[in-house]
């Protein structure tokens, strides 16, 4: 499997930077995983031809996460009035909140399959489960394995005990983190760097990349605080860089 980052940033992105996005790719399958603003563009230079996309798959609705879908839509759909395509992109997200839902589908661009906890699925030889995070919104976290090799996506979400138990030994868990330890609250929904390293390190995984980045701060800090924890391999998501899984 190969993964490329498309966009690292979270809830805005920084000057020419992109928020949530990243292409899975294995074979001649290609997987887009979120699409938040600024992520179309990007996937366009790996997948110019959106009809070589196998799924998206869409951790939650939250438009970090999702805001580029809406604008994707118009691709397939006018692709389609003019010929160019019949299909529709499967597309996979969560059926709440409602009105965002409802909000995506534009003139069959896609194929809506609704996620649930625990679901798997498989596309092309690759397998796929779901598993819900702690989030104030509906959310997912996302394995994929193929020939004894596991990736993690972690979405957004708290610490959570039972997303410890789904990454457990991957070889690469791309986890939230890009908050730090003095800026979170008990309100805070989403895991600091350093939590992260707490994460991966419970879960035992091979390699932690970190991501959704606030903008503002620099990111060797969320680096400091990773490796503070977890003594393993950690590195920050970077646009356009592709990690081999
Ligand atoms: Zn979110």
């Amino acid at each position: 499997m190969k993964l490329t980052v498309l966009g690292c940033y979270g809830p805005y992105p920084k000057a020419k930077g992109a928020c949530s996005g990243y292409l899975l790719e294995d074979e001649d399958t290609k997987i887009l995983i979120d699409c938040g603003n600024g992520v179309l563009s990007r996937l366009l230079e790996y997948c110019p031809d959106l009809n070589e996309l196998d799924g998206i798959l869409i951790s939650h609705l939250h438009p970090d996460h999702m805001s580029d879908l809406l604008v994707l839509r118009y691709a397939v759909a006018i692709k389609k009035m003019m010929g160019n395509t019949q299909k529709s992109i499967d597309l996979y997200l969560p059926a709440t909140p409602e009105a965002d839902y409802a909000r995506v589908q534009y003139n069959q661009a896609f194929d809506q399959k609704v996620l649930h906890d625990g679901m798997e699925i498989n596309i092309k030889g690759l397998k796929i489960s779901f598993q819900k995070t702690d989030h104030p919104i509906e959310c997912y976290a996302m394995a994929f394995e193929k020939d004894g090799k596991k990736l993690v996506y972690s979405a957004d979400t708290k610490y959570h005990q039972p997303l410890i138990d789904f990454a457990m030994k991957s070889d690469l868990f791309l986890c939230e983190g890009g908050i730090l330890e003095k800026d979170r609250t008990e309100n805070t929904p989403h895991v600091s760097a350093k939590q992260a390293g707490e994460m991966a390190l419970a879960a035992g995984v091979k390699k932690l990349v970190l991501t959704h980045f606030y903008p503002e701060v620099g990111n060797e800090e969320f680096l400091k605080e990773a490796e503070s924890v977890f003594i393993s391999k950690v590195e920050l998501a970077e646009e356009y860089k592709t990690y081999i899984i």
